[in-house]
């Protein structure tokens, strides 16, 4: 009898701590509260922070936080002493008034205009580039035998300059296309040729399918930056990449094309993929000034070790990033672009993700590493630092999770994962859904190239499987208008008031903060690290098959 009570009483232990369908980590995600991200979203979009420019005091102010923060949860600085990771940056800015670009023809030199007829991109390697050469049309300027294409066949382009279309023919399948789409692929097709530079030419076709050419002149107004290396070259800088000089408009194309025959119909003024590749009756003269400067700016990080001898030693990465736009043009008198959802509602899921790892008695297997990045929106530049001189070993790094805003809009009841059809992380997707009650829908967008255009992309190209949870259309409460929150909040993005004046459910922003822990915790206790696809673009691309 007595006994019998005993046993009665421990399964009544049992059953409360863990219940009949659950384990510790749904003790963990009910510490995810909604006032907590609500609170850290408050202080890092405040207005004294000016809205977290990359390497602004108001930035560093924000980094101090986060640290602040993982410190006080008694977690591990996560390099090596410090929770700081500083990373030098170089800005170079276009000095439009020094930078011309010359057509030679017959002993006469026509000045091109800049914004009109063409632009050139800020270099962050050289403040001075100056190029005079023969021009040779090479349609895309791609050679790949396995698809049977050599643009440069029949051509002698060595010590000239080639003029190109930007990206890849429509034919190809996409994932061909892709291949091409960052240009590297060109360059190096030119060097081999003997190329000394490139032009590309922005027809009303790159227009339409890439950028307008107008916002293209806007945005290399702008300056860029670059994190440097510990020798002081700049990233993406490719010493050995014949540089693109300019980038030509329609207008600038037709006046570089005046004379050549590009075709056998002779009204054709614009070239295409079609077009004749030939030498051009024309020499160009390019000289582009760029004006550098010097700063500072730091990722945060933290580690929490993991509590399987073997395991520990692999590591889940957990991103958001913690700079914003800074202070910019101001909208109705306001100049400083708080990002409150554009990513300091990220960097609350990470703190709170973190702190619910920490309250947990039992450690995942696998260690987890969490990063509030700088420099995101420079071009992803904390996170590729950070891949690329990462505070462990980088083939220990097993996935990347993304969080790049969380569903602050309504409560969902589906969600929508960048990425996820690529690896295995997709299953790991779908049971943490259907544990939570989700349905996983399929990104609605993808000409909108989400994963490329966050952090995860920085560890997918170093081979990493990565993924960028979101939140999906699907209100719970049938009454909500998703669709029209939606473009509420996208008149907002990238503006001023990105801030606390805009309506936020922090409920739903924790429900999709407990996501994703799930989806941490989940990759860290698997047994199987997880893998590309069979076949993947991306597995093939960067992956340890490449
Ligand atoms: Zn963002």
């Amino acid at each position: 009898m007595k006994k019998a009570f005993a046993l009665a009483g421990c399964f009544c232990v049992l059953f409360c701590v863990f219940p009949a369908t659950g384990g510790v980590e749904d003790d963990a995600i009910i510490g995810i509260r909604p006032e907590a991200l609500r609170a850290h979203v408050r202080f890092l979009a405040d207005d004294l922070l000016e809205g977290r420019g990359t390497a602004t005091r108001g930035h560093d102010i924000a980094s101090k936080y986060v640290a602040a923060q993982f410190e006080a949860m008694g977690l591990e600085p996560g390099n090596g002493g410090s929770f700081f990771q500083p990373i030098r940056f170089r800005t170079a800015e276009i000095v439009t008034e020094q930078t011309e670009l010359k057509l030679l023809r017959g002993g006469l030199a026509e000045p091109l205009v800049w914004g009109e007829d063409f632009i050139c991109p800020p270099s962050s390697s050289r403040t001075e580039l100056a190029l005079t050469g023969r021009v040779v049309f090479v349609g895309y300027g791609i050679v790949a035998p396995d698809l049977g294409i050599d643009d440069y066949q029949g051509l002698d382009v060595r010590g000239k300059i080639v003029a190109l279309l930007p990206g890849a023919p429509a034919r190809l399948p996409a994932a061909d296309r892709d291949r091409f789409s960052s240009g590297l692929a060109q360059q190096d097709a030119a060097k081999g040729r003997g190329a000394i530079g490139g032009i590309a030419l922005w027809t009303p076709e790159a227009d339409k399918t890439i950028i307008p050419f107008a916002r293209l002149a806007e945005d290399y107004r702008e300056p860029s930056m670059a994190w440097l290396g510990d020798d002081g070259v700049p990233n993406g800088d490719i010493p050995w990449a014949p540089p693109i000089l300019a980038i030509l408009s329609e207008s600038g194309t037709k006046k570089l094309l005046a004379g050549a025959e590009l075709s056998k119909e002779p009204a054709q003024t614009l070239p295409n993929g079609d077009s004749l590749r030939t030498e051009l009756p024309v020499s160009v003269s390019v000289r582009s000034v760029s004006k550098h400067t010097e700063s500072t700016s730091q990722n945060v990080v933290a580690l929490l070790r993991g509590s399987d001898p073997k395991l520990r030693n692999e590591y889940v990465v957990y991103t958001a990033h913690l700079d914003h736009l800074g202070i910019g043009k101001p909208v109705n008198g306001d100049a400083i672009y708080n990002g409150a959802i554009d990513d300091a509602a990220g960097v609350a899921a990470v703190i709170e993700i973190a702190r619910a790892f920490q309250s947990m008695k039992q450690k995942p297997r696998r260690s987890i590493i969490f990063i509030a990045t700088t420099g995101e929106e420079k071009g992803l530049l904390g996170s590729d630092y950070y891949a690329r001189h990462p505070t462990v070993p980088q083939s220990q790094i097993i996935a990347d999770i993304n969080i790049d805003s969380i569903g602050l809009l309504y409560d969902f009841r589906d969600v929508v994962v960048f990425g996820s059809e690529h690896s295995s992380l997709g299953t790991v997707v779908d049971r943490v859904a259907a544990k939570m009650g989700l349905e996983v829908s399929s990104d609605g967008h993808p000409e909108r190239r989400l994963f490329y255009r966050s952090d995860q992309y920085s560890f997918v190209r170093i081979g990493v499987p990565s993924i960028f949870p979101a939140y999906g259309n699907k209100p719970v409460d049938p009454k909500v208008d998703g669709a029209k929150l939606r473009r509420e909040r996208a008149q907002r993005y990238h503006q001023p008031n990105d801030d606390m004046s805009q309506p936020m459910d922090f409920e739903a922003g924790a429900k999709n903060s407990r996501f994703d822990f799930l989806l941490g915790y989940t990759v860290a206790q698997d047994e199987d690290r997880p893998v590309w696809k069979d076949g993947d673009f991306f597995g093939k691309t960067f992956g340890k098959g490449k």
